[in-house]
């Protein structure tokens, strides 16, 4: 047996209003002549407040991190070039943000010193070189972006993640008042990622000790937040933001199962957002997950928060192919889900018919 030696982020702070340390955290990484980055998520882009707490010295920059879309290889492959052409040498990325702006700070960083483009590292362990100083700072908590060792893009091909040992953060500000301004919708759906990805780390085949520890206390806590707590509380951030860091450590020493792999397939062919794409998918999951889905039913009636039904109901044959072949490139996913015998289990049909009743 092999066991997977993990690498993991190196330095986390946790606490209310741990923000304000990051001049001094940053401080012991600034080499001379070479600035701080600082992609801010594009919903700061009128927030003269949140600019004013970021801690510029000398030549740092902050660029607006368009999250419009997930993030494409495009993308990465044009700030990198930009950051090269414009900077030069840099002491560190910080990605401020949602998990799109996560990925974006940790996909930059390994472009600035890999060479080629970023759609060449899509897959696992083809990073070669150690990537500049990065941290991650979330202002939206669920996807587990800020502990995990991937960051997941869009490429011309496929969506699939820069999984490497290179890919983790080096430093993490946990600061739950960063997340408390989210509007319920996004908080919600964002959330609920974090929920799935313990459902289907708890109940897949991969499941060990490590990550059922994890998984436990992180599915608890999105139940106490999103079922058993009747108003949203500075406490509900705190617990959601561990939730995302242990939902995260979870699938890190597991993996994510079938609402994943499906949900792959709707945003590479039709850009539906992570969050809400695992939604769309898990709603329909109950001959995979009974328990969770009977859960998430509830936290959804609670919520009042729609799950949009038939985005397939229109889309031609090969368009349900093209997405039947991204989800079915993510073995791992679905070895989790369904054990080795997984391609016997998940035929065209099963999967086909799956797609059509979303
Ligand atoms: P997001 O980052 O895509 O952001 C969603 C929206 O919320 C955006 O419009 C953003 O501007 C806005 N936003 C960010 N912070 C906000 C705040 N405090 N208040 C209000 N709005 C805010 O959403 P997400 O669900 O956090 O992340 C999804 C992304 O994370 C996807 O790109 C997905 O592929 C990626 N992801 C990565 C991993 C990983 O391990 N690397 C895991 C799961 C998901
Ligand atoms: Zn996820």
């Amino acid at each position: 047996m092999n066991f997977r030696n993990f690498k993991m982020v190196d330095y986390m702070v946790y606490g209310k209003g741990c923000f304000a340390q990051l001049d001094a955290i940053l401080a012991p990484h600034r080499m001379p002549n070479a600035p701080i980055v600082f992609f801010l998520d594009h919903y700061f882009d009128g927030d003269n407040a949140m600019k004013a707490r970021i801690p510029l010295r000398d030549n740092d920059v902050i660029i607006s991190a368009d999250v419009t879309h997930e993030p494409k290889t495009g993308y990465i492959d044009e700030l990198a070039d930009h950051i090269k052409s414009t900077l030069g040498t840099v002491s560190g990325i910080v990605g401020i943000g949602g998990g799109s702006t996560l990925d974006i700070a940790k996909a930059v960083s390994i472009m600035m010193t890999n060479p080629g483009k970023a759609q060449d590292y899509q897959g696992w362990d083809l990073v070669k070189n150690k990537a500049v100083y990065k941290v991650g700072i979330p202002t939206l908590s669920g996807t587990g972006a800020e502990v995990s060792r991937t960051t997941v893009l869009t490429g011309p091909t496929r969506k699939l993640g820069m999984n490497s040992d290179f890919t983790p953060f080096n430093q993490i500000v946990l600061d739950p008042e960063l997340i408390a301004n989210a509007p319920s919708h996004q908080r919600f759906y964002t959330g609920m990622d974090c929920f799935i990805h313990c459902v289907e780390s708890l109940t897949g085949t991969y499941i060990n000790q490590f990550s059922r520890s994890y998984g436990e206390k992180a599915q608890a806590l999105c139940e106490e937040v999103f079922l058993h707590e009747d108003a949203w509380t500075a406490e509900s951030d705190e617990k959601l933001m561990m939730a995302s860091y242990a939902g995260g450590m979870s699938i890190a020493y597991s993996q994510v199962g079938v609402a994943h792999a499906i949900s792959y397939g709707l945003s590479y062919l039709l850009g539906t957002k992570h969050g809400i794409g695992n939604c769309i998918v898990f709603n329909h999951l109950h001959e995979f997950y009974p328990q969770g889905v009977d859960i998430f039913h509830k936290m959804v009636d609670k919520h009042n928060i729609p799950t949009p039904q038939g985005i397939c109901a229109s889309l031609s044959d090969q368009d349900i192919e093209t997405m039947m072949n991204v989800s079915l490139g993510l073995a791992p996913l679905w070895e989790n889900a369904l054990g080795t015998d997984w391609k016997n289990l998940m035929t065209a049909d099963r999967l086909y018919s799956l797609y059509r009743k979303l």
